[in-house]
This record gives structure tokens, C-alpha cells and sequence, in this order.
């Protein structure tokens, strides 16, 4: 297809729920997707953390087509093999125990859905209970599109043209006053991301995570972790609430436990995992025998290759290869692991992120002024040098016109 002809079906035929797309990409394998055009990138996005073992792994592959081969859906009247397998999985890798459950969703958003209706039913009054109305998430929190966890996400930009949002949700601000000031014993549930992503790649402030499981405890309610992007070991951990070892009431995956593949899941903890029975949540594809046998492959061979080791060790080399450019525009690195928000002096990370592109490099601007790093997790030397070297000159570029802008701002101001 000739440049003018995708773009214009792209303009075409989809709907304009995002800006123009920058390329065309027809191919990948390992860290890198070639263009129509035969032109090589390095992905350092990796479709926004859900690629943890790159493009066209073999062990995905193999997955994909064996489990194809065999058996692909059945519907939730049945179970399968790779379902079960998965989902013991999950418990064993979130550290449930005995007395976890999984429920599969095919998206983030539906997982967390999941995790909204499991919150309804904690505040639902019964059996002498009160009821518990409210449900709390943090400012600039995000945990998805769909119409229920649009009220969960803290953007009010992105809730505003979709008003009226489901109700019962309040977003109090990141700190444990906000939290101690807002908790009570009319609260369902707190829902939060360990690290919030869409935000820019925002820590939460230390000890957070266990005030949070204090003080919801003490208050009977949930303590609920959207661990969809921090999830699956790309934090250095397999989950990022285990880097606070706390135990969570639920929580919430998608991106990298598929590697591609589209699945969700929520895992309950506990006697969480009582209140969903039969009726009362339900999906046609979720968890079905093909996604969960690429899921399984995948955390397999995230565990065999040791990558949340690999996570870490390259997280930190990553991090200190950055600083080492010495660019005048980077403040810093926020994140753990390979989830990385690069902070930039100025909100120019638009433009680093388009002259990365055309320097080769992909990776994209999680705020106006966080570039976001979120590499496979196997990558190695080759690819670090690869990127460092990438994203020096698509900084130089930005640097150049920002210097330049504030030199005519300058001159600017001294002549007037
Ligand atoms: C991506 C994301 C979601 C939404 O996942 P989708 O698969 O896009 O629906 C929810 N929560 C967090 C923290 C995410 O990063």
C-alpha cells in the first residue's frame, strides 16, 4: 500500500477516537516492527506494556497455533485445560493461596469492571450489614474507557463529554491524609494503580500501599489493585503491591499476561472471592481456551528466562544509561522496573516522542512533559545501546528548538 492509500482508509474507515497514526506497521521480531516501507524501529512501547516478550516470539507463536489447532473456545458452560492452568497460575504467582479465584475478561477495562460489580456486591447491605455506597480512586487515576470504569478513571477531560458517570466513585488526592480524611465505613472498596501509568508514570508516595491496607482493613473495605500495567513482572516484581508486601483484596490484569493476545483478568484474595455466585457477572470470550493457553505460555516463559530479574537489572541499567546522556531537557526517571516516565524540564514530550519516530525509535509521551519507556522484558545490551543511541538524538533534536525558543523568548523579552 503506497503512504496516501493507508492513510487515507485510515481517515476513511475508523473512527476518529485518536489522532492520525503514525505508521503503517506490516512485521516485528524481538524489540523491533518494520514499516510498509521496509523501515526498521526499535519499540521501546511494546504496544504499551503488553508485548513482554516482543514481536513474534516463538513460544507465542507456538501457543497461538497449537492451542488453535486443538481447541479455541467452548463458551464458560465448560472448562478447559488451559483455563484451569491459568488460573492457578495467577493464585500461585499473586500469592493468593487456597482461597483465591480468577474471573477472565478480553481487555483491561473489563477486568476492572469485574473489580467495580465485586465492590458493588461488598457494599451491598445484607445480613444486618450497611450498605457501602461509596467507592474511592485516586486524582488522575486511570482504569479504562468503558462507561463503568470511566468513573473509576480520575480524568475529569475524559469523563466530561460522557456525563452522567455511574455513581457511588470519589477521587481523593495520592497522600494518606487524603486517604485517612476520606476512608469510612460507608466505603465498598479503594481501587488504585501501584505506579499510574496513563498519569505519566506516577509513584505513589512511600508507604502508601500499606497505609492503604491499614486503614482499608480497619474500615472493612476493599483494597483493590489495578496492576493491568505493573503487572506480569514488568516492575521487577510479578506484581507491583509486591513490592510493599502487602496483601490486596483483588487485583486486576491484562497487557503483558498476554503478550499480545488479548485477556483480563481479576484475582480475589481471601473471603473476596465469595461474593461473586452464580448470575451475576459473565463474559462469551472470557478466559477461553485459546487466550488462556497463550497467557500460561507467556508468564511460562517470563518465568523460565528469569525476566523479572531481567525487569529489574535492566530497568536500573536503563535508568542510569539515561542520566549518562546528560541531557540538558531530562529531570529524571519515576517508575520501577521496566516502566520507566522519563521527566522532562519542559512539556515537550510530544516533540522528543516525534523525533524519536523519525529517528527510529518508538516510545510515547505519557503526559506533557513524561516521555514513557516500556521496552519487552527480555531485552539485553544490544537493544539499550540501540536505544540509548536513538533517543540521545531524538533529545538533541527537541533540545535544539527548545534552546532556540527560549533564546527568542530572551531576545524577545530584552527587546521590548
Ligand atoms: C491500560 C490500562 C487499563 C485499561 O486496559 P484496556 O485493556 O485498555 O481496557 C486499565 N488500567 C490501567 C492501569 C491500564 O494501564
Amino acid at each position: 500500500m503506497s503512504d496516501a492509500t493507508w492513510r487515507d482508509h485510515a481517515g476513511r474507515d475508523l473512527v476518529r477516537n485518536v489522532g492520525d497514526r503514525f505508521a503503517l506497521f506490516v512485521r516485528g521480531e524481538g524489540a523491533y516492527v518494520w514499516d510498509e516501507g521496509g523501515t526498521r524501529y526499535l519499540d521501546f512501547l511494546a504496544g504499551i506494556a503488553v508485548n513482554s516478550l516482543g514481536h513474534a516470539h516463538p513460544v507465542f507463536v507456538d501457543a497461538v497455533a497449537t492451542q488453535a489447532a486443538t481447541l479455541a473456545h467452548v463458551s464458560n458452560y465448560f472448562a478447559t485445560p488451559p483455563q484451569l492452568a491459568l488460573a492457578a497460575k495467577l493464585k500461585q504467582l499473586a500469592g493468593t493461596g487456597p482461597r483465591g479465584r480468577v474471573y477472565f475478561a478480553n481487555s483491561g477495562a473489563e477486568a476492572n469492571e469485574a473489580a467495580f460489580k465485586l465492590a458493588r456486591l461488598h457494599g451491598t447491605a445484607r445480613e444486618g450489614r450497611a450498605a457501602r455506597p461509596r467507592i474511592l480512586t485516586l486524582e488522575n487515576a486511570f482504569h479504562g474507557r468503558t462507561m463503568g470504569t470511566l468513573a473509576l478513571t480520575g480524568k475529569p477531560a475524559m469523563q466530561e463529554p460522557f456525563l452522567p458517570m455511574v455513581p457511588g466513585v470519589e477521587h481523593i488526592a495520592p497522600t494518606v491524609e487524603a486517604l485517612e480524611a476520606a476512608m469510612g465505613d460507608d466505603v465498598a472498596a479503594l481501587v488504585i494503580e501501584p505506579i499510574q501509568g496513563e498519569a505519566g508514570v506516577v509513584d505513589l508516595p512511600d508507604g502508601y500501599l500499606h497505609a492503604a491496607r491499614e486503614l482499608t482493613s480497619r474500615h472493612g473495605a476493599l483494597l483493590i489493585v489495578d496492576e493491568i500495567q505493573t503487572g506480569a513482572g514488568r516492575t521487577g516484581r510479578w506484581f507491583g503491591f509486591q513490592h510493599a508486601a502487602i496483601v490486596p483484596d483483588a487485583i486486576t490484569v491484562a497487557k503483558g499476561i498476554g503478550g499480545g493476545f488479548p485477556i483480563g483478568a481479576l484475582v480475589t484474595f481471601g473471603d473476596t472471592s465469595e461474593l461473586f455466585y452464580p448470575g451475576t457477572h459473565g463474559s462469551t470470550f472470557g478466559g477461553n481456551a485459546l487466550g488462556t493457553a497463550v497467557s500460561l505460555a507467556v508468564l511460562g516463559e517470563i518465568e523460565r528466562a528469569d525476566l523479572v530479574e531481567n525487569a529489574s537489572a535492566r530497568g536500573a541499567q536503563l535508568r542510569e544509561r539515561i542520566a549518562a546522556i546528560g541531557s540538558p531537557l531530562v529531570a529524571g526517571t519515576r517508575g520501577r522496573g521496566l516502566l520507566i516516565g522519563v521527566a522532562l524540564r519542559h512539556p515537550v514530550a510530544g516533540a522528543v516522542v516525534a523525533a524519536a519516530q523519525e529517528h527510529g525509535l518508538i516510545v510515547n509521551a505519557a503526559n506533557p512533559s513524561t516521555v514513557r519507556v516500556a521496552p519487552p522484558l527480555n531485552i539485553g545490551d544490544v537493544e539499550i545501546d540501540d536505544f540509548i543511541g536513538l533517543f540521545t538524538k531524538a533529545l538533541a533534536t527537541v533540545e535544539g528548538s527548545v534552546l532556540l525558543d527560549a533564546d527568542e523568548s530572551a531576545t524577545t523579552e530584552v527587546s521590548a
